[in-house]
């Protein structure tokens, strides 16, 4: 396709960090629309995810912009805003991943959490390029709030206690990078994005400091995104979640990063190793953005998955072998003595970075599924009473477990280990599993 200006793509923005540092409040706060001046130039909100188009982000940056010599490259930027890092985890295929920048919130009055860590672990192992927003500056003593302000001017205005306390958290800060083998600097300060992750303090709440993390954002995404990447090219679209609506059925919503979907495109998702083609309806949509398909079958669609168009000259069989390789992988992980803990999550990405963290802690694992756990389940993970007892159990990452189930696994006697968050439910595991091999 011929590459011209007016098909530069948006890059795809993810928001990752411990719970309660303001993710929600972040994002809340950069959505939000002047209401004087009525429509801030079109941002939307979208089927997981908001979309700022270049007019709402040089609104929002122009207090950094007043000599007017900042460029604007991207026509937009998508932020997606599924709740957690799953959505991170989910941007994801075959070892890439196409979330193409990332912020990670520290809240400034804790430094880094554990969650911060985990999602640390997450951007590097995808080589995800991301700054670091030092959230709840507004917290600190007699902080002066000077609305939607650029960081270092209100910074200027506070007291010389503020400035200190100020310098001293964000010292300590860059202290625990260092410690995570991570060169932190002020964003001001960083003289090279390839070397250096940028901290850009800002309050949710004031809204100071979040002209910075958008202009930063912007230039970042300028800078180090590839030619490439900027211009819509093949189709790239990940099926973030899977819903069932009263009315309309069973529908998909899905990221779609890069190219474009037509009405009437016929797509492929990932069904459970049963395999059959789905046709989608759906007027043309352009990279980057959420959207909501409406499709016959999509029950068995799974989160996490590639979704692909068939074009006149594809053989659908030979993409649906494709797809199903990211499946194969998977099933590698299942240890092949037949012993081993069963794992559920929410999404293929969820399940992926549990599979990878119970590798490296050794738990062998016997059978995978995504999606809720029902009585079926159960039956499966009993298997493992007679082999291997102390096994018999269902690690569930992100899913639901329905009440017969539940019932089903009390009876047999089948533990459940239920959690959100990947270390707890393996902290929950280890230590039982310290107490029954005592
Ligand atoms: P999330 O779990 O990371 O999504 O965190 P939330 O956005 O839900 O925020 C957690 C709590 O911290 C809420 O009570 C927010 O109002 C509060 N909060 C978030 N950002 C700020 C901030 O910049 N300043 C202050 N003072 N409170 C904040
Ligand atoms: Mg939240």
């Amino acid at each position: 396709a011929a590459r011209n200006k007016d098909d530069l793509r948006s890059p795809i923005c993810c928001i990752l960090g411990h719970v309660d540092t303001g993710k929600t409040k972040l994002l809340d706060k950069i959505r939000q629309t002047n209401v004087q001046e009525g429509e801030a130039g079109g941002i939307t909100q979208q089927i997981g995810a908001t979309y700022f188009p270049v007019d709402a982000i040089k609104t929002k940056t122009a207090v950094l912009n007043k000599d007017g010599s900042q460029e604007y490259k991207i026509p937009g930027l998508l932020v997606i805003d599924t709740p957690g890092h799953e959505s991170f985890t989910n941007l994801r295929t075959r070892g890439s991943s196409l979330c193409n920048i990332a912020v990670l919130v520290v809240d400034i009055m804790h430094g880094l959490e554990p969650q911060t860590l985990e999602s640390l672990r997450l951007l590097r192992d995808r080589k995800t390029p991301f700054i670091v927003a030092l959230n709840k500056i507004d917290r600190m003593y007699g902080w002066q709030a000077f609305p939607d302000n650029d960081f270092r001017d209100s910074l200027a205005k506070q007291s010389r206690a503020v400035q200190r306390e100020f310098e001293d958290r964000t010292q300590k800060t860059i202290l625990a990078f260092a410690e995570q083998g991570l060169n932190a600097v002020l964003y001001y300060d960083n003289k090279s994005f390839a070397r250096n992750v940028s901290l850009v303090p800002t309050s949710a709440i004031t809204g100071e400091g979040i002209p910075d993390m958008i202009m930063l954002l912007v230039n970042l995404t300028q800078q180090r995104m590839s030619d490439r990447l900027m211009y819509l090219s093949e189709l790239e679209c990940t099926v973030l979640e899977v819903k069932v609506i009263e009315g309309l059925g069973t529908t998909i919503d899905v990221v779609l990063s890069n190219g474009i979907l037509h009405e009437g495109d016929r797509i492929v998702p990932l069904r459970e190793l049963r395999i059959k083609s789905a046709y989608v309806h759906h007027s043309e949509v352009k990279a980057a953005l959420g959207v909501k398909i409406l499709a016959p079958d999509l029950e068995k669609a799974i989160a996490g998955s590639r979704l692909m168009v068939v074009g006149p000259d594809d053989d659908e069989d030979e993409l649906m072998d494709e797809i199903m390789s990211d499946l194969t992988t998977l099933m590698n992980a299942i240890d092949k003595s037949g012993r081993g803990v069963c794992v559920q999550a929410s999404t293929l990405g969820s399940l992926e970075a549990l599979l990878e963290f119970l590798k490296v802690s050794k738990i062998p694992v016997s059978g995978i599924n995504i999606g809720p756990v029902h009585q079926k389940d159960i039956k499966r993970a009993a298997t493992m009473l007679e082999k291997a007892k102390e096994l018999a159990c269902i690690l569930c990452f992100d899913v639901p477990v329905d009440k017969e189930a539940e019932r089903l696994a009390e009876e047999m006697g089948i533990r459940l280990f239920k959690a959100d968050i990947i270390y707890h439910l393996f902290d929950a595991f280890t230590a039982y599993n310290a107490e029954i091999t005592e």
